[in-house]
């Protein structure tokens, strides 16, 4: 069966002229409206260049793109309710533990804290739920290709730690908008939603403040030894400062907080002689990140604190590719939504998502991925891109591992099969005009809720983001350089 591909919301190719001129009008305004990353070869602290971005915003199912704007609410609840139930992901991650060190380590520090004692039983999660449309359908393959190019989406993952493009995703809109209006078709910006997702995500930010409630304290960003994705981070600075002024934000590396932070005897984080009231991660999700065991000291001195975190290390365990997959086990949903409607549209997002556990299930795991490999991705335990293995190093990895315990640190996923579309995509240093290719997207809603093991505060969806990258690429980071920027142009089929 050939790939379902959607048509492009203008005719496509545009004209030579008209298609260079346009590049050249949309990469200025990428520039001056913060588009933009730090050179990774060449980097400066003076200067950005343009993120790489799609010129035309790429065609999404209205109900589609409804359908997963509506569940990201239940969706934030369910995680919250999977970061709290101690038990669940004690079972859950006891065999992933045994063999992958990073997870173990943040384990330990939640296990450690607990017994101390918590000192903030509110957290804040701002959450991404990353969707892909999936063209292979159980119907006919007539009916869909005639009428829909895609069945419905699936779930890629869900993101509790550092989901970035609060700032990218809308001004990615944006650019795109202004696109339109140059090439001669306003009239199509209609279609493309509104997208709040950076005043959304602050908002979390500063109701977490709030609660914390103390005059005069602080908020912590927790940053990279060296941020590429600059714009992304500083936007949501920029706006927190716009909207509260009275809210200062620092920025520091893991090293530095070990170095510069300390507890009083109220477990306040303190910094510079001020409380730290919310402490927001944008690193500390990969093993990278902790060079030392200085960078694990102040994780868990964070945790220890009185501050409200975004992510709690219970939340971070909750994204773990582990607990997405332990989630699709028959009953799992039913344990924290109920036997209802609601645990079964959850389910509906799922596609197949199997353990490597050493037993009967993950035997016939191995058994159906080595048999079949281009149909599943192999995942670790792992965030940030670039971790995954596709096809014939799935089937490659399973040989290597199948007798070894380090396989119960991967979990198997099949492999979702988006439409395609054409279109352009503009990168920094790549030719121009850029070739018309075969592109593939990725939706990312995002969440916030606050909350504690029994109470929630708040509950909401808060805007979204769209990745694209080339219809051949595994995947599409694009901080990495792999993906684009690109918005939803919504189709009513
Ligand atoms: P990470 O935590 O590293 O972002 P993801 O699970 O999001 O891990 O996978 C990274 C990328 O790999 C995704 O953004 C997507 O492009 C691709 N990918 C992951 N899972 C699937 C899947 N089941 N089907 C198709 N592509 C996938
Ligand atoms: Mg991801």
């Amino acid at each position: 069966m050939s790939q379902a591909r959607f048509t492009s919301c203008i005719p496509l190719p545009l004209e030579h002229k008209s298609l260079v001129g346009v590049i050249e009008k949309a990469k200025d305004w990428a520039l001056m409206h913060g588009v933009g990353m730090r050179d990774r070869k060449n980097f400066t602290k003076d200067a950005i260049q343009i993120a790489p971005f799609v010129l035309l915003p790429s065609p999404f199912p209205r109900t589609e793109f409804n359908k997963a704007v509506e569940l990201q609410q239940v969706l934030n609840e369910l995680m919250h309710k999977v970061a709290h139930d101690d038990d669940f992901l004690e079972h859950t991650l006891q065999n992933a533990l045994q063999v992958d060190e990073f997870t173990a380590n943040l384990y330990e520090i939640w296990v450690k804290v607990r017994n101390e004692g918590i000192a903030q039983p509110v957290s804040l999660g701002m959450l991404r739920s990353d969707i892909m449309l999936e063209s292979r359908c159980p119907h006919t393959e007539n009916q869909c290709a005639k009428h829909t190019p895609y069945c419905s989406w699936k779930q890629v993952e869900i993101n509790s730690i550092a989901s970035g493009f609060g700032h990218l995703g809308p001004v990615s809109r944006e650019i795109q908008s202004y696109i339109l209006r140059q090439l001669g078709y306003a009239d199509l910006i209609k279609n493309m939603p509104e997208n709040k997702a950076l005043s959304g995500l602050c908002s979390g930010i500063i109701e977490a403040y709030d609660l914390f409630g103390v005059t005069g304290s602080v908020a912590l960003f927790v940053v990279e030894e060296v941020s590429y994705n600059i714009c992304d981070q500083r936007f949501h600075e920029f706006e927190i400062s716009e909207t509260r002024p009275d809210i200062i934000i620092y920025r520091k590396t893991l090293n530095e907080i070990f170095e510069e932070t300390s507890l009083n005897d109220k477990k306040q984080l303190m910094l510079d002689d001020k409380v730290v009231a919310v402490v927001y991660y944008r690193s500390g999700y990969e093993p990278a990140q902790y060079p030392t065991q200085k960078e694990w000291d102040a994780r868990l001195r964070v945790e220890r604190s009185t501050a409200i975190k975004c992510p709690s290390i219970h939340y971070q365990l909750a994204g773990t590719k582990k607990v997405q997959q332990a989630l699709a086990a028959p009953g799992a949903l039913e344990r924290f939504l109920g036997a209802g409607a609601i645990s079964g549209r959850v389910r509906d997002i799922f596609t197949g998502l199997y353990s490597l556990d050493f037993d009967d299930s993950g035997e016939k795991a191995v058994e159906m991925a080595l048999a079949d490999a281009e149909r599943f991705v192999l995942k670790p335990q792992r965030e940030g891109g670039g971790n995954n293995l596709y096809g014939a190093d799935v089937r490659e990895a399973l040989l290597k591992m199948r007798h070894s315990r380090e396989r119960a640190a991967y979990i198997l996923m099949e492999r979702i099969l988006p439409p395609l579309v054409s279109g352009y995509v503009v990168r920094p240093g790549g030719p121009v005009p850029p070739p018309l290719t075969d592109l593939v997207s990725e939706l990312g809603i995002f969440g916030v809720i606050i909350g504690s093991k029994n109470k929630i505060y708040s509950n909401r969806q808060v805007g979204h983001m769209l990745r694209t990258k080339l219809a051949d690429a595994d995947e599409g980071g694009v901080a990495a350089g792999l993906g684009a920027l690109d918005s939803p142009y919504l189709l009513d089929l």
